[in-house]
């Protein structure tokens, strides 16, 4: 089992490239850093020359060698092939939705714009997921259900309405990009169970940042198994990553 999604300094993480290896082995899992490739996340890396810099120290350790790179952001188009290449799986996120008057609305600064009904964002978030599985080249959705924070207290059935989980999951099972079960932002049964009866490959990751988070699987792979996912058909970035390439 690996975990997918882990942070280290070299973006918003606590830990060092050794230290998060350790804890994950630790605890039984395979580790792999996938730090953040944005111009839009603060402490991340945030230019070409950063994520080659980045590649050139991972690949000095026993770690798979992952990065989130933000859809909203520009880096993962200037990315050259070379570098693309050097990654055994890469990472895409909503951090930011852009809405239908062109305004990004982003899920951890903006402030809830007035008058902006949930349900009307809620739309606007599925033609987002849409236009990013048709474009983006990754391999993984990180956490599917992360929302701005103004909706975090409402329950997830209410915002993922089924019509809205329908067209995500096709999204993804067109584009071949896996959902992660997040352990950080954890989604609903419902769409997890949607998302593996249409095909699409689940991933699990902690998005850890500390040494109490990283490899911590146990939550989104007792999900996986409920949904009826086996062990080996999990994402493991060795078999399944570069879909790109
Ligand atoms: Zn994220
Ligand atoms: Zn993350």
């Amino acid at each position: 089992m690996v975990d997918n999604h882990a942070h280290t300094t070299f973006s918003d993480g606590v830990l060092s490239v050794e230290q998060l290896i350790a804890q994950v082995t630790a605890r039984g899992v395979r580790p792999s850093v996938a730090d953040h490739c944005s111009g839009d996340v603060r402490g991340a890396l945030h230019t070409v020359d950063d994520v080659r810099v980045y590649l050139d120290e991972i690949e000095r350790h026993d770690v798979l060698r992952g990065g989130e790179f933000c859809w909203h952001d520009s880096l993962w188009r200037e990315l050259p092939d070379d570098l693309a290449a050097r990654f055994t799986h890469r990472i895409g996120s909503l951090h930011g939705i852009f809405l239908p008057n062109g305004n990004l609305m982003h899920a951890f600064y903006s402030p809830w714009p007035a008058g902006l009904d949930p349900q009307a964002y809620m739309d606007a978030h599925v033609d987002n997921v849409e236009a990013f599985a048709a474009e983006m080249p990754v391999d993984i959705l990180a956490h599917p259900t992360l929302l701005p924070m103004k909706l975090r207290k409402m329950p997830l059935e209410e915002l993922w309405t089924e019509p809205r989980e329908e067209r995500a999951v096709a999204a993804l099972a067109r584009a071949g990009i896996a959902f992660e079960i997040s352990n950080r932002y954890r989604p609903h049964e419902r769409f997890v169970r949607r998302a593996a009866d249409a095909g699409v490959r689940i991933s699990l990751g902690s998005d850890g940042h500390t040494a109490e988070q990283v490899g911590q699987l146990a939550w989104p792979r007792e999900l996986a198994a409920r949904v009826g996912v086996r062990e080996d058909e999990l994402f493991d970035p060795l078999v399944h990553g570069g879909r790109a390439r």
